[in-house]
């Protein structure tokens, strides 16, 4: 008895199965695995080696089928307002600000229309940790849905650049045709038109990309002004168009297998609890093809289980993965094979849900889906996250100020008496509107003047860059050095308090100079 079949007949899920003794590795070169310079490789085990590599390495394209059913139509419909919300991302204003803005030249960056800068590295600090415990959470319990369902990547490729190789090039069994097919006339207008307009979405893409990075009006400039005057834009623009070109063109699903590192570590994820695409191999083996007047019934009198071999869920995956093997690394939960599944269920009278979203328990032992303890734990963390960011964001002041005494710079001795010291200071609105600021003293009598404009406005998601000259009675100095609390007030309202020290004679009756 295997170790799989003293678990009740099931290979394991998430893990490398153990390979029985009759399934030793083959060698590909004695020689060369003796030197350690070869990894051993045996390719009648789908684990030892991807989908997409033929035996020397070379690149195996693939042909999916194009999917058809619910699930395909619950994916097109989310991927949909996926693609609008993402293109339509940069365009969209919330009082004034953009809906997301990722300006890295700037260093500026607007999240649902609040402007963040460098300095609210902390909210993006914690923006991020929510981001990915709220993946891993996802993952735990989920599996990777997010790749097959909300994953740009997987969303541009298989919505939009694969139908369109369908539109042109035909269904699976057509591409491969034209692709065997000698270089006629009609092959290379269709490749020369495909790839036309792959390039033409690509660039489409590439200028998304790029009005999240520097903003869309900074996009028209570059597509309407002097292309003179925007040659690094238009750099950049072009590379991002050749990139996703490269990658929606050339690169598919390599991307997620080899680059994307979310696929590597979905496997410390998963557990026995974990819903993911799966197979149901305790109803669906032995697997045999369906003969003539062959119903359910009279399959499992012969011993045989409900798969017929028509390895439709295969010819669909477009990782080229077959998940009758169990979970592996490629797949990306796109749904694909339920669908063709069920269609082939549907064709020979048995009931649908050979291949479904489930539980390794629950298929292995029938229990259900249960919310369990680690993702009980992943989730308070989640949530503690959550309510972090939510305080951060919601107790961040309109107005971000920095006052710090000019380098080098010590005091002045006033004729009066009083002692000077020059700040700089540099003021960030956050807010959506403009600021009128003022800045009082508010832990000792003094006197605080902001140079420049008698009254000065900190325009919306822009910063004032100024100097201030605090006098203050040597009687209030407290040494050398002295405390300082600043309140920053707009139209009365305290917008912030901030600290800074002001220098003095370390006896402050004498007079000096620096
Ligand atoms: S195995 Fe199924 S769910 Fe996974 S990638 Fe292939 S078709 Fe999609
Ligand atoms: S589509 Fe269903 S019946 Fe056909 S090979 Fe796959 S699991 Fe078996």
């Amino acid at each position: 008895m295997t170790p799989e079949e003293s678990r009740g007949g099931l290979p394991r899920m998430n893990t490398i199965q153990e390979r029985p003794a009759s399934n030793r590795p083959i060698v590909e070169s004695p020689e060369a695995a003796r030197q350690g310079s070869m990894q051993e490789v045996d390719w009648r085990d789908f684990r030892d080696h991807i989908a997409t590599a033929d035996k020397d390495g070379r690149r195996r394209w693939l042909y999916p089928k194009a999917p058809l059913g619910i699930w395909h139509r619950r994916r097109a419909w989310f991927a949909s307002l996926l693609i609008l919300v993402m293109f339509a991302g940069p365009w969209i204003r919330i009082q004034g600000n953009p809906l997301l803005l990722f300006n890295l030249v700037e260093r500026r960056f607007s999240i649902l229309g609040q402007i963040f800068w460098p300095q609210d590295s902390v909210v993006f600090a914690v923006a991020m940790l929510v981001f990915i415990s709220g993946i891993v959470v996802f993952t735990v319990a989920f599996g990777r849905l997010w790749c097959g369902w909300a994953c740009p990547q997987t969303v541009m490729m298989e919505m939009v650049f694969r139908k369109v190789e369908y539109l042109i090039d035909g269904d699976s069994t057509a591409q491969r045709a034209l692709a065997a097919a000698p270089w006629t006339l009609s092959k290379i207008a269709r490749r020369f038109l495909k790839h036309a307009v792959y390039f033409g979405l690509s660039l489409v893409v590439g200028n998304t990309l790029l009005a999240y990075i520097i903003g869309s009006e900074a996009l028209l400039a570059i597509q309407f002004d002097d292309p003179r005057r925007h040659w690094v834009g238009l750099t950049f623009m072009t590379l991002f168009s050749l990139l996703f070109y490269a990658i929606f063109a050339r690169f598919r699903e390599q991307a997620c297998t080899f680059i994307c590192p979310y696929g590597r570590f979905q496997s410390a994820l998963l557990d026995e609890n974990s819903m993911v695409v799966a197979y149901d191999r305790r109803r669906g083996e032995r697997r045999a093809p369906l003969h003539r007047d062959q119903g359910p019934e009279s399959r499992k009198s012969s011993g045989l289980g409900d798969c017929v071999d028509c390895r439709q869920c295969v010819a669909v995956c477009p990782t080229g993965i077959d998940i009758r093997d169990g979970t592996q690394m490629e797949c990306v939960n796109c749904t694909a094979c339920i669908d063709a599944c069920d269609g082939i269920m549907h064709k020979v009278g048995n009931t649908t849900g050979l291949i479904r979203f489930a539980s390794q328990n629950h298929l292995e032992r029938g229990e259900p889906q249960r919310f369990t303890r680690r993702m009980a734990m992943y989730s308070i963390v989640l949530t503690a996250l959550i309510g972090v960011f939510l305080w951060l964001v919601l107790s961040r002041s309109p107005v971000e100020t920095t006052f710090l005494r000019v380098s080098g710079s010590l005091y002045q001795s006033l004729p009066d008496g009083r002692i000077r010291n020059l700040f700089s200071v540099k003021m960030i609105n956050k807010s959506h509107e403009p600021l009128p600021v003022e800045v009082r003293l508010e832990n000792l009598p003094g006197s605080v003047r902001l140079m420049g404009a008698t009254n000065p406005v900190v325009p919306v998601g822009q910063y004032l860059q100024t100097s201030a000259l605090i006098d203050l009675e040597p009687a209030q100095l407290t040494g050398s050095t002295t405390e300082l609390k600043l309140g920053v007030y707009s139209n009365g309202r305290l917008l912030e308090r901030v600290a800074t020290q002001f220098s003095g004679p370390r006896n402050s009756s004498t007079k000096t100079t620096p």
